[in-house]
């Protein structure tokens, strides 16, 4: 939704409620993350109308802080970076679940996939980043694929194959099919949608 026209935040709502699976936020602290995005207002605003459920990506310092109030705002996923949490990782993910969320563990490109084995028998998702987080728009980073087929190894080693593996930054059509071909399996797409031509018919490529 970073990607949408805040403008006309109802017309891109109805869009995703249509044609898509997830909402996807991006909650950006301006410490984490050199960016900032929105907060609760707008994410209350979404989950009001939303059809689907609310997937809130937190690239936010001290995690555990805030995740309560997502939930009540209406959070269905919520997901955090192990680069935020470290040792506090499996604390933040039993707390997500504990209010009855879908919990998921975050790495940016630059962090060693191994960082997170030992919470994967733990969350009820994991999110790869394919470009740094922080800011919409940026391209596909290829050594992801490699990254997603050694998490989904790892997890289907463990017996894990229902947890799905979402991948998030500079996806579209013309690459969807090699990122669900490494094994995942939740696609967050941003500007390949948004700034389409045809946004539903960009979804639908994806399909
Ligand atoms: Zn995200």
């Amino acid at each position: 939704m970073l990607s949408a026209d805040f403008l006309h935040l109802e017309k891109d709502v109805e869009l995703v409620n249509r044609h898509a699976d997830l909402f996807h936020l991006d909650i950006m602290d301006g410490t984490f993350v050199p960016n900032i995005s929105f907060g609760f207002p707008v994410v209350e605003a979404i989950a009001r109308q939303a059809a689907k459920p609310l997937d809130v990506h937190l690239m936010i310092v001290h995690p555990e802080k805030y995740v309560e109030r997502f939930a009540k705002a209406g959070a269905g996923l919520i997901s955090f970076h192990y680069e935020a949490a470290l040792e506090e990782s499996e604390a933040i993910i039993a707390q997500i679940q504990q209010l009855g969320v879908k919990a998921g563990i975050v790495i940016n490109p630059d962090c060693p996939v191994q960082s997170i084995f030992p919470y994967l028998d733990k969350v009820d998702f994991v999110l790869l980043m394919s470009v740094f987080a922080g800011f919409g728009g940026q391209k596909f980073i290829p050594e992801s694929l490699e990254r997603i087929r050694e998490v989904r190894n790892r997890l289907d080693r463990l017996g894990r194959m229902d947890v799905p593996i979402e991948v998030d930054g500079g996806i579209g059509p013309e690459n969807a099919h090699e990122v669900k071909n490494a094994g995942a399996s939740i696609l967050v797409a941003g500007s390949a949608v948004f700034k389409a031509p045809d946004p539903a018919a960009a979804i639908a490529a994806m399909r």
